[in-house]
Order: structure tokens, then sequence, then C-alpha cells
């Protein structure tokens, strides 16, 4: 099969640090063509727009949507519409029920729909899966708490309606426990500081359940200088297991059980390329619907005003 010909939409932090190494080290994909209005790449075609590189007849398979969440939905309706394949950056969009029209398009077009989560592919996360399977969890603590002025340097459109504020990198740790627990977890409350100046918020406290009562806490900050905090602590009969580092690191009772270097972003390619050559789909929307309810049940706080 020949590789697909990707185009990549939105030519920003997340595409340069992580999306153009993982395809230049993927088999079946390539890069083909940019579209981005402010930024461009030395001999990959460039356009400053979805429509101008729809348009031109540019022969691609595939886009790769690296925009922010807002105005995602129409960048993908538009290339499912043009026959091509999709894969979405994390949140795939800034409201869950964008989504279902998606995934009805990508099936009625016979394209393929990936709504990437990367935490999903770090390391440990699947060694993680498979010991709650046998033991059972009886307490969760999330702990997510990172510098927004490093990983999101400027960024206007995360502090705006859909932006999601800190749940832009607390959904990573939600789509880690969407996969990891053996049951469905629900928002059963939760405090979400708004800076005065900010339309989403810099940090917050979600309390969860599933349908046996296990309890999950989620301490969240936007904030947070110095070492930064991306864990998982499950309180289980055999110990206390801990996923750390953003779910590539994991130790029970501080005996480490799997540590191995990240590839989260090329096994994300690898599965798109599989996804495509075998016709399939894949669309998760727990972690977002859960953001989603977390908005919905949090008590909302005023807290001082944001500047970058
Ligand atoms: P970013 O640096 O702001 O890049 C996004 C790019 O999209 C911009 O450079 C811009 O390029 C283009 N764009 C199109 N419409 C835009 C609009 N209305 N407002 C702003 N930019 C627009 O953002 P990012 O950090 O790469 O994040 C993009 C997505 O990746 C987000 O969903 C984020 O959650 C996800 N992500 C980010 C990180 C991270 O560490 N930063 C990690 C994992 C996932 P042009 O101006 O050239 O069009």
């Amino acid at each position: 099969m020949s590789p697909i010909r990707l185009a990549l939409v939105g030519l920003g932090k997340i595409a340069r640090d992580q999306h153009l190494p993982a395809i230049a080290a993927t088999e079946g994909i390539e890069l083909v063509a940019v579209a981005s209005r402010n930024a461009s790449l030395d001999g990959v075609a460039h356009f400053a727009t979805l429509t101008e590189l729809l348009a031109s007849g540019e022969a691609i398979d595939a886009v790769a949507l690296c925009t922010p969440p807002q105005g995602r939905h129409a960048f993908a309706a538009q290339a499912l519409a043009a026959g091509k394949h999709v894969l979405l950056e994390k949140p795939p969009g800034a409201t869950v029920s964008e989504l279902g029209p998606l995934v009805s398009a990508a099936q009625a077009s016979e394209r393929t729909l990936f709504a990437t989560w990367h935490s999903r592919f770090a390391p440990a996360v699947e060694p993680a899966r498979a010991f709650l399977a046998e033991v059972a969890p009886r307490a969760v603590r999330v702990t997510w708490k990172e510098d927004v002025r490093v990983w999101h340097p400027g960024q206007r459109w995360i502090w705006e309606p859909g932006g999601l504020g800190v749940f832009d990198p607390a959904i990573n740790a939600l789509s880690i426990l969407t996969t990891i627990l053996p049951r469905p977890v629900f928002v059963t409350g939760g405090d979400l500081s708004f800076p005065s100046n900010c339309a989403a918020p810099i940090a917050a406290t979600v309390a969860f359940a599933d349908a046996d009562g296990l309890k999950v806490e989620a301490d969240l900050d936007f904030l947070q200088t110095g070492p930064q905090s991306w864990d998982i602590e499950v309180d289980t009969d055999r110990g206390t297991l801990l996923l750390a580092k953003g779910g590539a690191e994991l130790s029970l009772d501080g005996q480490v059980l799997s540590a191995q270097p990240e590839a989260e972003y090329r096994n994300i390619y690898k599965r798109f390329v599989e996804l495509v050559e075998t016709g399939g789909s894949d669309v998760d929307l727990a972690p977002l619907q859960l953001v989603a309810d977390a908005f919905l049940l949090g008590r909302r706080l005023e807290v001082a005003p944001f500047h970058d």
C-alpha cells in the first residue's frame, strides 16, 4: 500500500514538538502539505487555510487537525466531506455533541475518524490497566499540576470559551483514568477556579465515583512552577499503585514495575495508519464527557486575573 499522504492543519506548538517527528518516524504515512495561516515548512506545500488546500487539488488522503479545539469541528466536517481521513488532536472538539455528526459523516463516507488521546499511549498505562483488572482499587487520587506558561505560552485560545483552561492538560489524566479503571466513573462534584479575566478555569478539584462506590479525587492546577505533577495514585489490597510522569512510570509502594521511554505520538500515528488500512475509526468521548460534567456540576469560584 502506498503511504498515506497527510496534511497537517495548524502548525503550532504540538505540531512542531510531536507531530512532525512522529510522522517522520512512522512507516506508511508521509507529510505532503501544511495548512497554517502564519507558519510553513521548507520543502512542504503550504496553504494558509484548509479551504485553500482542499480547493488546490493537492493530492492528500488525510488531515491531522492540530488547531485549538474551538473550530476543529468545522475543519473535520470539511475534510470528511472532501473524502479525507481525519486525525483529531485532543480534546476532539469544543463540545461533546459536535462529535456525533462527525462520526456519522465518517461512517457515511467510509473514512477514518481518529480522536486521539496521546496519554493513553504512554508506556505504563497498559501495565496499570492490567494490574487494576486483577486488583480492586479502593481509592484514587489524581494530581495534575503544570505550568501553563511553559506548556501553553501566550495561547489565548486556552482561556476562551471551549479552551478548557486547566482541563486542557487534566483531560489527559481523565483519558488515562477512563482506560485503567475497571468501571466507568462519573462526576459527583467539584470547585472550579476561574480567573476574573478568563472564561476557563485555572485550577479545580473534582470528585468522581463509580457504580461500586469507588471514590476518585482530582487536584488540578495550571500555575505549578518547579517540578510538574502528572500522577495517578491508586490504593489497592496489594499496596499503593503510582502511575507517574503522565503515564510513563508505574510503581507499587515505591518499587518500580514499569519505566520505558515514551513514544506517545509515534504510537498515535502507527494506530492511525492501521485504522486507515483496515477502514476503522476510533472515537471515545468519555474523557470529554467527564470534563463537560465537571463544568455542569462544579461550583464556580472567581480568583485573581491571569496574565501571561
Ligand atoms: P498552538 O501552539 O496555539 O497551535 C495551534 C495552531 O493552530 C496555531 O499555531 C495556529 O496556526 C492554528 N490556528 C488555527 N486557528 C486558530 C485559532 N482560532 N486560534 C489559535 N490558533 C489557531 O496550540 P498547541 O499547543 O499546539 O495546541 C493545539 C492542540 O493540541 C490543542 O487541542 C491542545 O490541547 C493539543 N495539545 C497541546 C499540547 C501542548 O503541550 N501544547 C500537548 C498535547 C496536545 P496559524 O496561526 O499558523 O494558523
